[in-house]
């Protein structure tokens, strides 16, 4: 079988019929559905795995919104223009101007409708994360991706949306003009069932899970770790390749420059941001780490067999101690300490005076030879961990209008069909540097919120 094929057919077989037809069951497709149900428009989402967690259960969770209510109770000044100008400061003006507006204005109205649906939200306190001028990472809790899932499917399915799961969409049906009909989808005993929809949503995030599209289109990734989830294999990608649909921003990821090895786990980027330091199997530095941990990925996967070591001290391990995923790769046992530099030179493998001389330059005043200002030195004892460069999930994918309908090659959209979230192109550019911290939630629920009422307004019609 095809694994991923599109149906040119006049009509669909005979099949259940739904307005609103959603492929995938993360926080795009999640947040699609609240919204959907809110204006009364029936949905049905079709998610491959048996229990809905995707790359969003993975995440930190972290939401960059700006000008909520919440943000507005707390007095934090803020609006979506500051956050999309901050947007494009990062992507040095290549970010798709027609998705950064609408994006940030409609992730700040998502998070204040999840409210509603009892979301519980709270501002990220105590550091900024690289290029955000202010504090708008909106996290539940418990400060996990998982824990966010957990509250969006609450949501969903108590706002009445349909959750299909064991359920592999496969094939697309259209008609001669391209307009969707409905789909094909994989059940566990591999039979086909079908259903039929007035308007199709992709929200089933983009190609990480694929090594050959990653091999194909992001090259310098091909040798990296893939952090998200597997599940994730470019199906908007293979099926706009065959729909003819336009593919946009494809260079563009998020990549990390610290995850534990080999644990498999995220070392907060936070913990540099306050003073840490990445050294190399040389004992040398070679960025300034303030820059953004995406980019770190490639400078990491550059060093010495792949691989930095993030060097901290106690104040540092102490706030790293604040973020669930630290706490889970220490327990792995992550977690290195030296009681001075020679221990923590003999822990690196690395020669005590090429360390020596990397942190010496760790001290408060004029800028290291990155650029880089530092607060304070680092002080004995010194914490490490051994980390590399993984892909998180990639930003390129179906090009969108800005009510995120899907383009064809000449520009003009098709007619039912919408993607948003990782499915289609970010905003961060055509580069991993353009990564801006948060930018996959935000296209996940600014997406997921703009793709649910312009599908709306196509039922309504
Ligand atoms: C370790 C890690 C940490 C991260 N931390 C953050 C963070 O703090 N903040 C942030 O903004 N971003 C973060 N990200 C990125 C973020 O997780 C993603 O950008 C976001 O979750 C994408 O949401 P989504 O709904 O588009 O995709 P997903 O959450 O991946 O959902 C897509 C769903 O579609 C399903 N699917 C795929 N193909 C099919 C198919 N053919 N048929 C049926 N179902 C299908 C999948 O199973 C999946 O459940 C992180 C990523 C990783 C890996």
């Amino acid at each position: 079988m095809n694994p991923l094929r599109i149906r040119r057919a006049g009509q669909m077989p005979a099949s259940p019929q739904v307005q609103v037809a959603i492929v995938g069951a993360g926080a795009c497709g999640l947040t699609a559905a609240i919204r959907l149900r809110d204006a009364g428009v029936e949905c049905v989402l079709l998610e491959r795995d048996a229990i809905p967690s995707g790359s969003t259960a993975l995440s930190s969770g972290f939401i960059p919104a700006a000008g909520t209510r919440l943000q507005q109770s707390l007095g934090i000044d803020d609006s979506p223009t500051a956050f999309a100008q901050d947007i494009q400061a990062k992507a040095h003006g290549n970010a798709a101007a027609h998705l950064v507006g609408p994006y940030t204005q409609a992730v700040a109205q998502a998070v204040d409708a999840l409210e509603r649906h009892g979301l519980v939200f709270e501002v990220l306190d105590g550091f900024l994360y690289p290029g955000h001028r202010v504090r708008r990472m909106h996290a539940v809790p418990e400060h996990t991706g998982a824990a966010l899932m957990v509250q969006l499917e609450r949501a969903a399915t108590t706002a009445g949306a349909d959750i299909l799961c064991s359920a592999l969409v496969r094939e697309l049906w259209v008609d001669a003009n391209d307009r969707v009909l409905g789909l094909g989808y994989q059940r566990p005993d591999n039979s086909i069932e079908t259903l039929a929809c007035d308007t199709l949503v992709l929200a089933c995030n983009g190609f990480g899970g694929n090594p050959q599209m990653v091999h194909e289109l992001l090259p310098q990734m091909r040798e990296a770790i893939f952090a998200g989830h597997a599940g994730n294999d470019g199906s908007a990608v293979a099926w706009g390749r065959q729909l003819g649909a336009r593919l946009a921003d494809l260079g563009g990821y998020q990549g990390h420059g610290s995850w534990a090895v080999p644990q498999g786990a995220l070392i907060s980027w936070a913990v540099m941001m306050q003073g840490a330091v990445q050294i190399n199997a040389d004992g040398a530095r070679f960025h300034d780490e303030t820059q953004g941990y995406s980019e770190a990925a490639v400078h990491v996967l550059a060093q010495p067999g792949g691989i930095a070591w993030n060097v901290f001290d106690a104040p540092l391990l102490e706030m790293a101690r604040g973020f669930p995923d630290f706490n889970q790769a220490e327990q792995a046992g992550a977690l290195k300490s030296a009681p001075d530099q020679a221990a923590l030179a003999r822990l690196i493998g690395c020669d005590a005076a090429a360390l020596h001389t990397a942190l010496a330059e760790v001290r408060p005043g004029l800028p290291d030879g990155f650029g880089r200002v530092f607060k304070r030195a680092l002080a004995a004892p010194y914490y490490a961990v051994k980390v590399t460069g993984a892909l998180f999930h990639t930003q390129g994918g179906l090009d969108i209008d800005a009510h995120c309908h899907v383009l064809k090659h000449d520009g003009t959209p098709f007619a039912n069909l919408l993607a948003a979230g990782g499915a289609a192109r970010g905003v961060s550019g055509n580069a991993v540097w353009g990564y801006l911290s948060g930018n996959g939630l935000l296209s996940a629920l600014g997406g997921g919120w703009i793709a649910a009422g312009s599908a709306a307004a196509m039922t309504a019609r």
